[in-house]
């Protein structure tokens, strides 16, 4: 669904990105592991569109997305992707109905389809009831079904997640990621994780790509990569805390 072609990033002299080549497949979870500074968040925000590569391609099924050499770059809002980030920019004006409602209405979306679409995405994220709550007045998994049904509510064909998980407690992260993949292989969306925890990438992925500094260490699906990692950071990042 996602093809990424030699794709390269520098902040000044420090190359952040290099040469990464990825292919992410219809209907997957895909999770890029790795630790902090090694250039996930920078690929994450290049798929969606907040950041310029410096060179390289990236291709949405057989559209060309990003090609600087060609002067081609796609805006966000035109790229089928959903966003949830760290935090979850949860507005603190708005309730729970107007902020899942944000993107359709951003979009001239007609008032009776916004509430069909908006109760039903609450609905799969367990939030029926809780429409006219404020932000602040929700508990952290609340806000994060929040920003997972402000994320799915256009209907994209990608989720991206940058640490979703993050800002919760250990067991609620848990439950959070369970809730998530059960909600993933119901609607197909295809999902894009980024992580420093290997645990996580372990227990939610289809795939991992491990990177370490701009480059893939090694992909595979968890048990590849539990199982034979191939390189002594693989093993080291992999093996950490097990
Ligand atoms: P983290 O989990 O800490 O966010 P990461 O693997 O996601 O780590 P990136 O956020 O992609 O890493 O950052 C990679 C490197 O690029 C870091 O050294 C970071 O300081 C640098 N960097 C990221 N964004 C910018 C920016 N806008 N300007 C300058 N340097 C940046």
């Amino acid at each position: 669904i996602l093809r990424l072609e030699q794709i390269t990033k520098h902040f000044g002299n420090n190359k952040v990105v290099d040469a990464l080549s990825l292919n992410i497949q219809e209907g997957e979870i895909f999770t890029l592991l790795g630790p902090s500074g090694c250039g996930k968040t920078t690929t994450l925000r290049q798929i969606a569109g907040l950041e310029q590569p410096d060179s390289g391609k990236i291709y949405f099924r057989d559209t060309l997305l990003v090609s600087p050499s060609e002067k081609i770059n796609m805006p966000t809002h035109k790229r089928k992707m959903g966003m949830v980030f760290q935090s979850y920019a949860i507005w603190p004006h708005l309730n729970v109905f107007e902020t899942v409602a944000y993107p359709l209405r951003a979009r001239n979306v007609k008032n009776a389809e916004v509430k069909r679409r908006v109760m039903e995405i609450l609905e799969l994220v367990g939030l029926s009831g809780k429409e006219d709550r404020a932000g602040p007045a929700l508990s952290g998994g609340q806000q994060q079904r929040v920003a997972v049904a402000r994320a799915l509510v256009y209907e994209p064909d990608i989720l991206l997640l940058d640490e979703p998980f993050s800002n919760l407690d250990v067991k609620l992260r848990e439950q959070m990621r369970v809730e998530l993949k059960l909600l993933q292989r119901r609607i197909g969306v295809t999902v894009i994780l980024v992580t420093h925890d290997q645990m996580e990438a372990l227990s939610f992925s289809d795939r991992i790509a491990i990177m370490n500094q701009g480059k893939i260490e090694q992909l595979g699906t968890p048990k590849q990569l539990y199982e034979r990692p191939q390189t002594v950071f693989a093993r080291d990042f992999i093996g950490k805390n097990i």
